[in-house]
């Protein structure tokens, strides 16, 4: 089968690879309808990040249920599914605290031995506690909802869980550091998800201010840095906000939620700390801050989330701009790491 696989930096490329089979009676097998590019894969693409050459790429996919093995129940063939970025079994100690990303047998799609999402077809572990199936199948859905249902596999249920670790409650006022898909989700959940009143959105990219609004920002701050805090704390009347989304994961994009947090604020954390920042504590300390991370258990979101894309009073897809077959992936990495494109739709 054809797949995505890092040649090197700045170099992705598809090619043919061993197809994907079942190994467990727990297996499912996926044939991909679409997957996508992730802002956390432009990391190794970027050279960022050290990642081996011929790995396989993607986290994000949805598509058509194959075969299943004989201890699969939840799931049937000709389904429609939707798998979030890492499979779980939902059922160990943390996977029913809702933090089925440390599940004690999960694992993310595209580590080593595992397929990536960026390719024909995903062999999927654990597929009772991993997949939801759409209801009414392929043909039971319109095209035009197939973005958001992709949308649901990370960025829209990171997005929200950024601000429900920032606290975003009913009438609250918060701030988003990030404008790349995740951060853009992050405001769309905390507006039509949590009903946040006012959400500041720290961006400088026109067409994703735009977008921004659309999804709910009422304030777009283009300044970055001090001025960028000066100006948050000018539109709070000088005392921050008591809830920041961090979706970037830099020193820099911590230094900015940190200093818009308003004294007994959070800050919820979902941006991936690849260059691991040295966080002091002195400022978290004094300001009385409360700082909530973690990498966003997507399966704990996901039925709400669908329930509220097939409603269609969420539509959490409008942050694919791109739509390339699957051949083309090089130029989606391209067009993403050089921000032509939010976010990039493949179509194998
Ligand atoms: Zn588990």
């Amino acid at each position: 089968m054809r797949a995505a696989i890092f040649e090197a930096v700045g170099r992705v490329a598809v090619a043919e690879v061993p197809d994907a089979e079942l190994r467990e009676p727990t297996d499912a097998l996926v044939r991909v309808v679409r997957a996508c590019v992730c802002g956390s894969d432009l990391w190794a693409y970027r050279g960022v990040i050290p990642k081996t050459e011929g790995s396989r790429l993607g986290h994000e996919f949805i598509g058509i249920v194959e075969a299943i093995g004989t201890a699969v129940r939840t799931v049937g063939i000709g389904d429609f599914v939707i798998a979030p970025f890492q499979w779980s079994d939902n059922t160990c100690a943390a996977c029913l605290d809702g933090i089925q990303t440390r599940c004690e047998h999960g694992g993310t799609f595209g580590a080593a031995g595992s397929d990536g999402g960026q390719g024909e077809a995903v062999r999927v572990p654990l597929a009772d506690g991993t997949l939801i199936a759409v209801p009414g199948g392929p043909s039971g859905v319109d095209a035009s909802v197939i973005p958001s249902l992709l949308a649901l596999t990370d960025v829209a249920a990171t997005g929200l869980h950024g601000a429900v670790l920032a606290g975003v409650t009913t009438g609250s006022t918060v701030a988003v550091v990030g404008d790349g898909a995740v951060g853009l989700s992050a405001v769309l959940g905390a507006a039509t998800v949590l009903g946040a009143d006012r959400i500041i959105l720290m961006s400088r990219h026109e067409d994703r201010g735009e977008l921004g609004r659309i999804f709910g920002a009422t304030d777009i701050v283009a300044e970055r840095g001090e001025e960028g805090i000066a100006r948050v704390r000018e539109l709070t009347r000088g005392l921050g906000v008591r809830h920041v989304v961090e979706a970037v994961g830099t020193p820099k994009s911590w230094k900015m939620a940190i200093g818009m947090a308003r004294v007994g604020g959070t800050i919820g954390a979902v941006g991936v700390p690849h260059t691991s920042p040295q966080l002091g504590i002195f400022t978290p300390f004094v300001q009385h801050l409360t700082l909530s991370f973690g990498i966003a258990p997507v399966r704990r979101y996901l039925p709400d989330l669908l329930a509220r894309v097939l409603a269609g009073s969420y539509n959490p897809g409008a942050v694919f701009d791109l739509d390339l077959p699957l051949d083309r992936v090089g130029d989606g990495y391209a067009a993403m790491s050089d921000r032509r494109s939010i976010k990039t739709m493949l179509t194998p």
